[in-house]
Formats: structure tokens, C-alpha cells, sequence
């Protein structure tokens, strides 16, 4: 029998249309193929384990817990023994033994020991304890599983047929490893249009919707999925004809692909001469040379946690400086904006083994991360600092939440500063230092750190989640993220009008930015840079070049007088189609 047409509803995180075999990231069979690991990983990997059972005993208590309160206590206890052997001593000193004699990965050596105590077990003579087999199967099989969510790494890199990835979720440092893979786009269940995996789709040009509930129990390994970008579909079992629709609409986008290549060395003006650069937001070094091909202005953001991703140690400084120097020569003339370390939120870091918060984004985050890690955090700008002689460089801080941060942010940068000198190593002394503004505290403030920093960066797709209490990678509150809502856009204002009394620059590099019906209002709202996935370029210098700036200023009063984000959306919708009607025509809708 031949199944039905399915059409699943999710959020568009990256556009395009691609149509491909399916491969359930999730779904694969625990099979654990060994992995040697070098003498400085041994602690890395126990303490990986360490951590698995953490999580699985919590994962246990709180199952324990849901089944005592629907079931009662007794029915709860069958848990009791899973419990025991996860405490088991023998268990967990021979696993770590093991670790430190034999040099392979945590998930494979915990593997060959709960296959010999399974083997035990089953061939006990006493029936109760025999039948405690399927128990220690179980649990093997979640530590395993808590295990090899940092494995699936290994195993994305090792993908070289053209497929497309349906996985639960897929982590920033899992989809950063797709660069340069024959990926042809990705679904997951969960997410939101601005985390991290989003963007980092958006990066690698592929296709892909987030955030479609449970699309990894609905697709099987190798069945032909569409997968719709720009609306946020993924279709099963695709009729004949839909197939035919499909193919014609990915051929139609891929030969729009070029439609605005014509304005790349054109300036970023409106037609009443108000210039606007379009800068490129940069994940990888390897995104340089797509970047220079979009036209960008330069980078408005360089995202340095990447660099700090899908390694088992940290970056030396001298690692650091030559990507940055590297990505700063090859700009130039243009500016980069680099970050400092951004870590924690949807963004973790194998190598520093930080303890997950209960609520990562109001967590152990960013610039609080390095402040209070300053030997990783100087090796950082020093590195920066070097770069910078190498190109037009400025550092920026990201999540700063009032000036008191900015300052002691800044104290340890003029350490580092004077520890060059003393070196006799050269840097730009007057590098520009700027704050991001994406916590509303800082926006509030926003005067108060415009006295003192040289340019502000809006950062908002975390000013949104902060402002509305709306996880920003969470499917379940989609709906409720409006980067349009009132409150975000009087933050914004604020934000410009305490840039343009200090005099500096402000720009804005979240992905709100990059979507044409936002970008007209935000130029009407005064902003001086837009920065964005280096995808969306073009189309929005086109609009830039489409439009005056004293029709999105109107734009941007009528705006500021809605009480209501649906009503702001619906009217910069209108006026955007009057303005520039054809816009939309091409892949970056
Ligand atoms: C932002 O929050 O808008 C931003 C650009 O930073 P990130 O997406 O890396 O948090
Ligand atoms: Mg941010």
C-alpha cells in the first residue's frame, strides 16, 4: 500500500527548496565503533562519563518521580535498580580504568563493560536476578544515549553521501560541522527561527525547517522528503505531481539565485542618498569568500564561539590570532567586528565541560563567562588585539547588561593591553570597543553606555527573548516571538537615540535585519549598519536601494504609533509591497 501525501508544519530557519533521502540522525542503533582517544583526552572523556551518569540518573529520578505521582510509590520502585547500578562502584571504577589504560572514547569502553555485565547477568542461575538483565540493558542504553549526543559529531563527519538530516535537535556545534559536506538541507523537532542551529543553516546555504514537533518519529532512513525553506514545510510521500511542483520551484529559485548579483559593487543607498552598509554576520573563516561575493560592507559580526566548537581543547592564542589576522587581511579594506567569546545559551563548548543551568540563557553566559574566566578570556583579546593590526578590526562585547559590565570588561582588555606592551608586541592602540545591546537593562541604559563605548550593536535576536520572556529556540513559543511587538521596537528606538546623542554608530546584527519587511522599518528607525547572513545581501541592499529614506522614516512614525506587533507587521507588509514589489521573488523570502 502506498502511503499518503503528508504535509508537516514547521518554522522556516534557512530558505530554499531541496527534495533528498532522509538520514535519522536520532533513530541510528546504539552500535559503538571504538574511537582512541590521546593521552591530554583521558580526563575529557571520564569526565564525560561522569557527566552521562549525572544526567541519566536525573533523567531516572525524574521519571521515578512522574510515576510515583500517576501511578504511586511501588510502581516507582521498579526504578530503584536502575538507580543502584548506575551507583554501582566496581561498574564505574573498571569503566574509568579502562578509560585511562586503554586510551578509547568513554561511550566505547562503557559499552564493552555493560555488555559483560549483561553477559553476567543473563547467566545467573537465580531467576530474580536474571531477570534484572533488562534493567542494566536499559540503562546502558540511556547512558549510552547521553553519551553519544556529543558523538552524533563524529558521526556527521563522516556523512559523505547527499543527504538530508532529520535529527531531534541538532546543536550549533553539530550543524557547524556540516560546512563543507554534501548536506542537502535539515529538519529537527525543536528550535526557533534565531537559534543558533537556524542561523548556522543559513550559513551553509542549505535549506531547513525547525521546530516540527515530531518529525523524527514520522520520517524513516532514506524516504524522499521536500523540504520548503521559505515556508517552514516538509512534505512526505510526496504525490508524483507535488514532486513535479517541487522540482520546478527549486529550479525557478536556483536560477534566481544570481537575480541580484548585478548591484554587489553598487553602494548601499537609498535614493535619497542615505548610505546603509550591508555587512555579512560570519560563523567560519570559510565563509569569507561567499561573503566577498554578496557584496558585504564587511563583518558586522564574526560569531568566535565557532572557533571554540568541535575541538577537546581550547584554542591557543596563537591559533586565534591567525584566524582572526587571517579574516581581517582578507576583508580589507572592509571592517570585521569581532565578538568576544559568546559561550553558553544554545552554545556549548565541549572542551570546558560547564555545567549546563536549568535556564541556559539566563545562565553562565557570554561576557559574565568571561569575566569570571579571565585566563581564557585574555588569551582571547589578546589574540584580537594582535589581529588588529591586520585590517580595519573592532572588538565588541556581547550581553552586556549595564556600564558597571562594559567597564570591567574594559579593565581587563587594558591589561592586556599594557602586558603587550610591556611584551613589545604590537596592536591597534585605538581599536574601537563596542557594546552589544541585546539585554534590556543595557537598553534602558543604553545613554549611560553610549558615553563610553565607541559603537553599539543591537543584538536582537536575544533582545526580543529577553524583552518578551520567549525562549528564542524553543518551537513551543514560536508564535509569541514578535520582533515586531511594541516593546522591542520603543527599545530600539531608545537604543538609536542614545547612539545618536553620543555621536557613535549603531547597527544592528541580529536576523530581524535580514528579513525585508523588518529592514525598511529599521532603516526608518535610524539605524546606520544592518548586518546579516551573508544569504540575504543582496536582496536587502536591493531594497535599500529601492527606497527613500524619508519613506521608511514615515514608515517608522506611523509604526511607533501600533499597539499591537501584528498590526506593525501587516502595515511594513503593505508598504513594502508598494515600495518594492518585487522584492520577494527569490530564494530569501
Ligand atoms: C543577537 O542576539 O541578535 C545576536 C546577533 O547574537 P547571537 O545570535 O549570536 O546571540
Ligand atoms: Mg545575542
Amino acid at each position: 500500500m502506498n502511503n499518503q501525501e503528508v504535509v508537516l508544519k514547521g518554522i522556516p530557519a534557512a530558505p530554499g527548496i531541496t527534495i533528498g533521502p532522509a538520514y535519522i540522525l536520532d533513530k541510528q542503533e546504539l552500535i559503538v565503533p571504538p574511537r582512541a582517544i590521546m593521552k591530554k583526552e583521558v580526563n575529557i572523556e571520564i569526565a564525560r562519563f561522569e557527566e552521562a551518569l549525572i544526567k541519566t540518573k536525573e533523567e531516572i529520578c525524574s521519571l521515578q518521580k512522574r510515576l510515583a505521582e500517576d501511578m504511586g510509590g511501588q510502581h516507582a520502585q521498579i526504578f530503584d535498580a536502575h538507580l543502584l547500578i548506575l551507583e554501582d562502584r566496581t561498574l564505574i571504577k573498571e569503566v574509568i580504568t579502562r578509560i585511562r589504560d586503554e586510551k578509547q572514547s568513554a561511550e566505547y569502553i562503557f559499552s564493552s563493560v555493560i555488555k559483560k555485565y549483561i553477559t553476567v547477568f543473563s547467566n545467573i542461575e537465580d531467576e530474580y536476578l536474571r531477570e534484572r538483565t533488562s534493567d542494566v540493558n536499559d540503562i546502558g542504553r540511556r547512558v549510552l544515549k547521553n553519551l553519544m549526543d556529543e558523538t552524533r559529531l563524529q558521526e556527521l563527519e563522516t556523512l559523505n553521501e547527499e543527504l538530508l538530516i532529520v535529527a531531534h535537535d541538532l546543536s550549533p556545534s553539530e550543524t557547524a560541522s556540516m560546512f563543507n559536506k554534501r548536506i542537502l538541507g535539515f529538519v529537527t523537532d525543536i528550535g526557533g527561527r534565531t537559534s543558533h542551529t537556524a542561523i548556522m543553516a543559513k550559513s551553509l546555504g542549505v535549506p531547513a525547517v525547525v521546530g516540527l514537533k515530531d518529525a523524527t518519529l514520522r520520517i524513516s532512513n532514506q524516504d524522499e522528503v521536500i523540504v520548503d525553506g521559505r515556508m517552514g514545510l516538509v512534505i512526505l510521500f510526496p504525490t508524483q505531481k507535488t514532486l513535479e511542483i517541487y522540482e520546478g520551484e527549486r529550479d525557478k529559485i536556483l536560477s534566481q539565485r544570481h537575480r541580484f548579483d548585478d548591484i554587489k559593487d553598487l553602494p548601499a543607498e537609498t535614493q535619497d542618498q542615505k548610505k546603509i552598509p550591508v555587512l555579512a554576520n560570519l560563523e567560519l573563516p570559510e565563509e569569507v569568500p561567499m561573503i566577498l561575493k554578496r557584496g558585504a560592507a564587511g563583518i558586522g559580526l564574526y560569531r568566535t564561539e565557532y572557533f571554540y566548537m568541535n575541538r577537546v581543547d581550547l584554542p591557543s592564542e596563537e591559533e586565534q590570532f591567525e584566524a582572526y589576522k587571517s579574516v581581517a587581511e582578507k576583508m580589507a579594506p572592509y571592517p570585521v567586528t569581532i565578538r568576544s567569546l559568546d559561550l553558553g545559551g544554545d552554545k556549548f563548548i565541549s572542551s570546558l565541560q560547564i555545567p549546563r543551568d536549568m535556564y541556559p540563557f539566563l545562565g553562565w553566559r557570554a561576557i559574565k563567562f568571561c569575566l569570571a574566566r579571565p585566563d581564557i578570556f585574555e588569551t582571547h583579546l589578546r589574540a584580537i588585539l594582535r589581529a588588529s593590526l591586520y585590517g580595519d578590526v573592532r572588538l565588541m562585547y556581547p550581553m552586556i547588561s549595564g556600564l558597571d559590565e562594559f567597564r570591567k570588561a574594559n579593565d581587563i582588555l587594558e591589561k592586556v593591553k599594557n602586558n603587550l606592551r610591556d611584551e613589545g608586541i604590537p596592536f591597534k592602540e585605538d581599536i574601537p570597543v563596542g557594546a552589544m545591546i541585546e539585554v534590556p537593562s543595557a537598553a534602558m541604559t543604553a545613554d549611560m553606555i553610549a558615553g563610553e563605548a565607541d559603537f553599539f550593536s543591537i543584538g536582537t535576536n536575544d533582545l526580543i527573548q529577553y524583552t518578551l520572556a520567549v525562549d528564542r529556540v524553543n518551537e513551543q513559543t514560536a508564535d509569541y516571538y514578535e520582533p515586531c511587538h511594541p516593546a522591542v521596537l520603543r527599545f530600539i528606538k531608545k537604543i538609536v537615540e542614545a547612539a545618536q546623542q553620543a555621536n557613535i554608530k549603531v547597527s544592528i546584527c541580529g536576523e530581524m535585519c535580514s528579513e525585508p519587511t523588518y529592514a525598511l522599518l529599521l532603516i526608518g528607525l535610524g539605524l546606520n549598519e544592518l548586518s546579516m547572513s551573508a544569504l540575504n545581501i543582496l536582496q536587502i541592499k536591493k531594497l535599500i536601494r529601492s527606497v527613500s529614506f524619508e519613506d521608511a522614516k514615515k514608515l517608522a512614525d506611523q509604526v511607533l504609533k501600533l499597539k499591537s506587533g501584528q498590526e506593525v507587521e501587516e502595515l511594513c507588509r503593505t508598504r513594502l509591497q508598494e515600495l518594492v514589489p518585487n522584492i520577494f521573488v527569490s530564494e530569501a523570502n
